[in-house]
């Protein structure tokens, strides 16, 4: 196996990359935070798959960041990802720092104003659009034939989508499965923060979740607002903190439903302890 290449600017990722393009080679992004976990690696499986050559970015962008939240404790391990990313079979790593990625300049953004202001974009104002700011960088940056996200994150996932294909960029956008835990809580750099009591509370987000993709299934233009409801008592008598939202939305335009319809995705946000946990199941 080849050894990874870790690259920390933009110049020397561009003639590498370069060198690869005219080599023949189809190139496959996965952008990352790092704090690398299976739901990540396997993003690099489905890009392996796919493309010739597999290029991870390990950045904690500080445009996605509110003043309140986690940038400065989120979890950063470069050596340990760098290994678990060339086992997998990453070959270019890109790790840039924050000064390298931003011009101190730039006052050009990217963003979504019909949906960075709904569900995570509600309680994290600024988030969408430092994070398709910086998927848009890097598309530029990595020129790959396909990008691989996680539906994990599936506003993200779509935003992403959307602006690839509002903006015409040349890249492709796959969609990859959510990686769980044998209990079904959703992979996530962030279950770090939680104490073995809460993780063994915390599966009750995907629990319920299936219930509500059960009861959209059998209730076929039924309200939603009760079984919402439910959700919401049975989370805080188990322990959970507040509930940012619980909603039935469309798959492809995102926006919410009020009665049970195909199609669509369950989208929730919910403290438990300090962490914030999201969760989401599609319903076909
Ligand atoms: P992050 O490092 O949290 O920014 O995530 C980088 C990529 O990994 C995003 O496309 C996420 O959606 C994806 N990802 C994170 N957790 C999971 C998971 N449990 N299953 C699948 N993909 C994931």
């Amino acid at each position: 196996m080849s050894e990874i290449q870790i690259i920390r600017t933009k110049s020397e990722l561009k003639q590498v990359i370069k060198a690869e393009k005219l080599a023949g080679k189809s190139v496959g992004f996965v952008p990352t935070m790092g704090a690398l976990h299976e739901g990540h690696l396997s993003l690099v499986d489905a890009a392996k798959a796919k493309c010739d050559v597999v290029v991870m970015s390990i950045f904690v962008n500080p445009l996605q960041f509110g003043a309140n939240e986690d940038l400065d404790s989120y979890p950063k391990r470069l050596e340990v990802d760098a290994n678990l990313a060339s086992d997998r079979g990453v070959q270019i790593l890109f790790a840039p720092s924050a000064e390298e990625m931003y011009k101190p300049n730039a006052v050009t953004e990217v963003s979504n104003s019909a949906l960075d202001s709904l569900y995570c974009g509600k309680f994290r104002p600024g988030h969408f659009t430092g994070v398709l700011t910086v998927v848009a960088k890097l598309f530029n940056l990595v020129d790959a034939d396909f990008a691989f996200f996680g539906k994990k994150d599936f506003q993200q996932f779509r935003l992403i989508e959307m602006m690839v294909d509002d903006l015409e960029m040349n890249v492709e956008v796959v969609g990859c499965e959510t990686i769980r835990e044998d209990s079904g809580l959703a992979r996530s750099s962030r279950n770090e923060y939680l104490s073995s009591e809460a993780l063994s509370v915390a599966p009750a987000v995907a629990r319920a979740l299936s219930v509500l993709k059960e009861k959209v299934q059998e209730n076929l233009g039924s309200s939603i607002l009760d079984w919402k409801a439910a959700v919401e008592q049975d989370l805080t008598a188990l322990g959970f903190g507040e509930m940012q939202y619980l909603e039935l939305v469309d798959r492809d335009t995102l926006l919410p439903l009020e009665v049970a319809s195909l199609n669509s995705v369950w989208l929730i946000a919910v403290y438990l302890e300090k962490t914030r946990l999201i969760d989401n199941l599609e319903v076909f």
